[in-house]
């Protein structure tokens, strides 16, 4: 349906469909106005464009698939990052933005139980729209707001809540079905506003590769088909910058935040065979499983899942691999177990209604080459045609402060992982 629209419609029609749209979205979402800010912006300050492409391994680029992100690598700096573990949505995306370990910030997972605060899960808006699952790190758009520059998100996890009191000054509730376009001339919007109001650092979200990645697998052409996609969306981004004259005062940073793997059919277990509910309480399923032991049921649990089995090994919390800097945070699980790569642990009744075909997960170890995420940077900051070594994703928010001019929020990177990405001055 959707591609149809696309093949018909003229581009005239649907650019002024496309405008028509932003405009509802923008009234739909909620936010201050950007007036009523203080306008500390000269009229050259150069915004920060933070952009995730949700499930985008670094080697699905320079196929023929993402002829946008190909050059932008190509005039830019490139390079490939390990994700913090565990390697799923939530906790990396907030690790890009804080520079915190998930241990740290306090994002373990997509699926988390808390004493206080009780249970998240990312299809609870309120959960996710709760500042308190966030408080133990301090996001860049809020140190940014607190140093007097505008922000503006759509949608990076984490932004819909007031985290330590402060919001960006303009975000948008996660919607899948914003349509791609209204997202980059929503974007596009904001670039062109006066110094006043431009924000200085933007945030854009993409899930669609993540989505078909686990429909169908990281190999498949529903996947290459989602790359496409995204790398039109980003087409269009670069050529709006172009024609408004802003290429030269927007600073590209396009990461994901973990990679995708195949998990052909039939490789699934019911998660109920790690421990029945008499025996443990699940807090989260998938790849990376966090139990419980129910009171008198301690030992038993313990002595049946720690250490290694066919598909998935487990650890106490206080023993899992220290590379993986896992498991002081109040709200990781006692017992962790983690799947073996191209293996999934689900509820028994999912597994009848999984379609009989390959799908892809991530979640998986970090260390993996097919965990990895991918990272570009492009834009009057950056040197041009760098291919950079392999890097933690902890790394990335060091530059990200050093690009706002704002002072870091302690934090677990190295800011000398990216100097060399820079043009002139260090982060
Ligand atoms: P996962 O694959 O479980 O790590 O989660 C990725 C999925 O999270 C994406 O495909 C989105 O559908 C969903 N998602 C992304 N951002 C948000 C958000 N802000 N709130 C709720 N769900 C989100
Ligand atoms: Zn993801
Ligand atoms: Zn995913």
């Amino acid at each position: 349906m959707q591609r149809r629209y696309h093949v018909h419609m003229s581009e005239l029609l649907r650019a002024r469909v496309a405008a028509l749209l932003s405009v509802l979205w923008l009234c739909a979402c909620s936010s201050a106005p950007l007036a009523d800010r203080p306008a500390p912006v000269s009229d050259d300050a150069p915004t920060l464009l933070l952009v995730s492409l949700d499930g985008v391994r670094p080697d699905a680029l320079g196929r023929g698939d993402t002829p946008t992100l190909d050059a932008l690598a190509r005039d830019g700096v490139q390079a490939w990052m390990r994700p913090s573990y565990p390697s799923l949505t939530f906790p990396n995306h907030y690790t890009l933005v804080t520079g915190l370990r998930p241990d740290r910030h306090g994002l373990i997972h997509n699926a988390m139980h808390d004493e206080t605060l009780g249970e998240f899960r990312l299809s609870d808006r309120e959960a996710v729209g709760n500042g308190e699952w966030y408080a133990d790190g301090e996001p860049l758009w809020v140190t940014a707001e607190r140093a007097g520059l505008a922000t503006a998100t759509l949608s990076w996890p984490g932004s819909e809540a007031a985290v330590r009191g402060v919001r960006p000054t303009r975000w948008f509730a996660f919607d899948y079905s914003r349509p791609i376009d209204v997202r980059v001339d929503t974007v596009l919007g904001w670039i062109d506003e006066p110094p006043a109001t431009r924000p200085r650092l933007a945030t854009l979200y993409f899930e669609h590769p993540d989505k078909a990645g686990h429909d169908y697998g990281p190999s498949s052409p529903e996947y290459r088909e989602a790359l496409r996609l995204v790398d039109r969306a980003l087409a269009r981004l670069v050529a709006g910058l172009h024609e408004r004259g802003a290429s030269d005062r927007v600073n590209l940073v396009v990461v994901s935040d973990h990679g995708m793997t195949d998990v052909p059919e039939g490789q699934v277990i019911a998660v109920e065979s790690m421990a029945s509910p008499d025996e443990a309480r699940i807090v989260s399923t998938g790849q990376v499983i966090g139990l419980v032991p129910n009171p008198g049921y301690e030992t038993r649990v313990a002595a049946r899942l720690l250490g290694a089995h066919a598909h998935y090994d487990c650890w106490r919390r206080e023993a899992l691999p220290p590379r993986w800097h896992f498991g002081t945070h109040p709200r990781v699980p006692p017992i962790v177990c983690q799947m073996h790569p191209g293996w999934d642990a689900i509820p028994g009744e999912a597994i009848a209604r999984r379609p009989a075909r390959t799908r892809g997960s991530h979640g998986y170890d970090p260390d993996l080459p097919e965990m990895r995420a991918m990272f570009i940077a492009h834009g009057p900051a950056f040197r041009q045609g760098l291919t950079l070594d392999g890097f933690d994703n902890v790394d990335v928010y060091p530059l990200l402060t050093h690009l706002l001019g704002v002072t870091p929020a302690d934090h677990d990177g190295d800011p000398d992982t990216l100097r060399p990405a820079l043009r002139d001055t260090a982060p």
